[in-house]
């Protein structure tokens, strides 16, 4: 049978505008107690059970608990998005990543009651470090990576909507991953770590051609014709089928948001879409996913890939310094 995993990085207003480099994060706006509770009810339409990756911040929040609760009590799997969402993770010391781990881990417990077993860094943000952190924590797997070779467009075009400085560009360098991403394998594969083997499910964007096909940027093609972005979906997941990939499709709070719901977010591409018609397109996306693949959370989807751990390709990290 034919598996699809689909993940939705939780990522908050405040998430965004510290990446973007705008004032007013430190106060964290949050909209997840509006955004939750619409993408809780569109994924129980469809009877889908999918992962959600929790910023601990946010979890150690009380006004954002009923929230996160909620997608724990629905039945879908949580995981770990770091605790304060800093693109630049990869610069963190051993030491403080362990620190930043532990302290989403514990958030995240408190607020859902489960303890992630899954991670996935902010803004694609990956190091050798952090991969032996996740192993030495225990995780089942990493979802880091993002083997994207539109990266570099999609961060110069963060940039030139930024008042960023210099200094904070050098920092978020690796945003959207790095060009070493961009080569790595779009299948599950495991890293060869000191302190053992670590699974990762990769983003998965077009075999071969490594052209994103998570839901924002579709939606992004939406805007402009949505039967280019339908039939786009059907092209990449056409191309997955023949060439053996079980794709795992990303998901944000955006892609059920519209222009009406965060003003302050109008620099995101497709954030300048009022909200029905960017939901009308999401359905449809979601139709055509459903037609061809079972889908399945990203621990299912890392259970099933580690039950063949000898056909799966090993790596040793090798980062960009
Ligand atoms: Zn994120």
């Amino acid at each position: 049978m034919r598996y699809a995993s689909l993940s939705l990085d939780l990522d908050n207003q405040w998430a965004y505008m510290k990446t973007h480099g705008d004032a007013g994060w430190q106060s964290h706006p949050s909209y997840l107690d509006e955004v939750v509770p619409r993408i809780l009810e569109f994924l129980a339409a469809r009877r889908l059970t999918i992962s959600f990756f929790i910023v601990g911040q946010d979890a150690a929040f009380e006004k954002n608990r009923p929230a996160l609760r909620a997608i724990a009590a629905a039945g879908h799997e949580i995981g770990n998005h770091s605790f304060r969402h800093e693109p630049w993770l990869h610069l963190y010391t051993p030491a403080e990543l362990d620190q930043e781990l532990r302290q989403a881990e514990d958030a995240i417990e408190q607020a859902c009651g489960v303890r992630p077993r899954g991670f996935r860094g902010p803004g694609f943000s990956l190091s050798e470090n952090t991969l032996e952190t996740l192993s030495r924590r225990g995780y089942d797997y990493d979802a880091t990576v993002f083997p994207n070779l539109l990266n570099p467009l999609a961060r110069a075009y963060l940039f030139s909507t930024s008042k960023l400085t210099a200094e904070e560009k050098e920092q978020r360098s690796a945003l959207f991953g790095t060009w070493k991403d961009a080569f790595r394998p779009v299948r599950p594969f495991q890293w060869r770590l000191r302190s053992g083997e670590l699974l990762e499910i990769p983003v998965t964007t077009l075999p071969g051609l490594k052209i994103p096909m998570h839901l924002s940027y579709l939606i992004y093609l939406g805007k402009f014709s949505r039967a280019a972005a339908r039939s786009y979906f059907r092209l990449a997941l056409g191309v997955c089928a023949a060439s053996g990939t079980q794709p795992s499709i990303l998901l944000h709070p955006l892609d059920f948001m519209g222009r009406e719901d965060c003003p302050a977010l109008a620099f995101f591409p497709g954030m300048d879409m009022a909200r029905e018609r960017k939901l009308a397109i999401v359905a449809e996306l979601f139709d055509i996913l459903a037609a061809r693949f079972e889908t399945i959370t990203m621990g299912e989807h890392a259970r099933r890939a580690g039950a063949d751990r000898g056909r799966l390709r090993t790596l040793t990290p090798v980062f960009p310094s």
